[in-house]
Order: C-alpha cells, then structure tokens, then sequence
C-alpha cells in the first residue's frame, strides 16, 4: 500500500508541475539551430548562463568546453529543448523551440546521454517510442530493424526468445547497460533529428563497454549536426569550432588550431591536459 501510495502521490505531482511549453502552429523552414541572449537559473536570482549567442553551422560538430561548473550541460540542455531559458530563445528555422509540440521537437533535435531508459514494452515499442503515431505495423518494423542493424544491435536482438516482441524492463528481460544504450541510440535513429547534443557527463558505463559502444554512435552521428560537451579534451580537437565556456559565459569559439594561436584558456587547458 506504501509503495502505491508513494507512485500515485509522484504521478500526481507530476500533474501539478505547470507546462513550461506552449506549442504554436508554426513549423521550422529550415534546420538552422540558433542561440539568442540565453540566460537560464536554476534558483531564482542566480544565473548560471549570462547572455549565451550561438548560431550552429548544419552539418557542423560543435564542442564546447570548460570547467566544471561553467554551464556546458545547462546550455545542452537549453540547446536540446529540455528546459527552456529564461530570458532568451533557442531556434531551429526561426521558430522558438519552446513552441514546438514535444513529437515535433524530437525530430529535430535531441539530447543523447548516458542516462538512457529502457520502457516496460516491447523492443519495437521501446525504439517506435518517439514516432509511433508515425509507423505503421509492416513499415514500422523495416525501420526498426534498419535502425538496430545501423547501431549494431541486430544480431542480440534476433537471439532473444521472441525477437522485436520481447518484453523489457522491470520484471520482464533485462538488458545490460551496453544493450540499454543500443537500444536508445536505435530511438534516436527513428526519430532521426538532424542535430543531436551530447552530454556524456555522467560516466555510467566502464571503458571497455564505452569503446565497443563508440561504434553505434558515430553510425548516428554520420550526417547530422553535433554538439558535443566535451569533457575530455580529446572530443574538442576532431570538432569543427569550440566554445569555450568560463562562468556562463562563450569566452572563445574558433577551431583547435585558431584557439591554440590565440593563446588564451582554451591553449591553456589544452597544454594542461597535453602534459
Ligand atoms: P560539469 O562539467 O561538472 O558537468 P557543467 O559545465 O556541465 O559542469 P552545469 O552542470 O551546467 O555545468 O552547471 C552550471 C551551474 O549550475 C553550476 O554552478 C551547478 O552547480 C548549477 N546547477 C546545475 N544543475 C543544477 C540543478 N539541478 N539545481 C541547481 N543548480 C544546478
């Protein structure tokens, strides 16, 4: 009876929480991603981003940069749609993302962590999840099918008792975090959003794993529009353009080799990081 309890009384408070979105009916006429003034709180009185300008390149890799603590994962998030800022507007083909209806919203762009989660469901509702109304059941299964084979996850799937029709989750087959992973990676190819942010500040997942996983990623990436937060330095050398990011604030942006000739903290960091 607690634990029924404690669930109803969380579904209830997430129906108290007031929509932050307020879906209009205009549609983005390009796949143009753009940062105007962002400055986003998490506490009131208290920015954490101070007037961010970003405007992404299509088909550009982006990495941003800088201490912990600086905002890159606050900017992701705001860059994703997630949360919306609070002065300022992220835009993709000139309309406010926070005016996108939220199955709109995720064809366009997206956040990819490593904080993934597996539905109870099915695979195929598990992958279908964020265009379902979209499929129907025999083309449906083509793409699933496709968007496993692309992130490198056909071969377990087929061997599991009853293929796209077994049931994950609690109680149900459990997946490995690796396989977890796939699976999300094989939503996002789905949903195919043309620019994806990545955040992997939570390192979930061991070395090893995240290796073999570094496969099904770049199959997803290929094509689309990147914006990396790096939190090693190594992701920013391959990027075509670096933000540095020092206390909310863009202090540099420009590529490896023109930050490197500034001699500023982004030469900084990456002497410190090279030694
Ligand atoms: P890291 O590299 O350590 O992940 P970051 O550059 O991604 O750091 P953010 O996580 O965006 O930085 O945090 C920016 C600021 O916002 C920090 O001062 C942090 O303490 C604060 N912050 C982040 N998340 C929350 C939250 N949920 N509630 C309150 N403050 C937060």
């Amino acid at each position: 009876m607690q634990i029924g309890l404690a669930a109803t009384t969380r579904l209830l408070g997430i129906d108290d929480v007031p929509d932050d979105r307020v879906p209009g009916e205009a549609r983005p006429a390009d796949e143009h991603l753009v940062g105007q003034e962002l400055r986003f709180a998490y506490r009131e009185g208290r920015d954490v981003l101070h007037g961010i300008d970003l405007d992404l390149q299509p088909g550009e890799r982006l990495a941003i940069v800088g201490p912990s603590g600086s905002g890159k994962s606050t900017l992701g998030r705001l860059l994703a749609g997630i949360n919306g800022p609070r002065v300022g507007r992220v835009t993709v083909g000139e309309v406010d993302l926070m005016e996108l209806p939220l199955d709109v919203l995720r064809t366009e762009v997206a956040l990819v962590t490593q904080e993934h989660h597996v539905f109870v469901g099915t695979v195929r509702d598990n992958i279908v999840l964020a265009r379902d109304t979209q499929l129907s059941a025999d083309a449906g299964d083509a793409t699933v099918v496709a968007a496993l084979e692309a992130v490198d996850a056909l071969d377990w799937v087929q061997r599991l008792p009853q293929g796209l029709d077994t049931m994950l989750g609690h109680g149900k087959t459990e997946l490995t975090p690796a396989q977890a992973q796939q699976v999300a990676l094989a939503r996002l190819v789905v949903a195919d959003p043309h620019t994806l942010v990545l955040d992997e500040a939570t390192s979930l997942i061991d070395p090893q794993t995240a290796r073999h996983l570094e496969g099904s990623l770049a199959a997803l990436l290929e094509g689309r529009t990147v914006v990396a937060i790096a939190h090693r330095l190594h992701t920013a050398h391959d990027a075509d353009r670096i933000a540095v990011l020092t206390d909310g604030r863009i202090a540099e942006l420009g590529s490896h080799h023109e930050l490197l000739a500034q001699g500023g903290e982004y030469a900084r960091l990456w002497r410190t990081w090279r030694s």
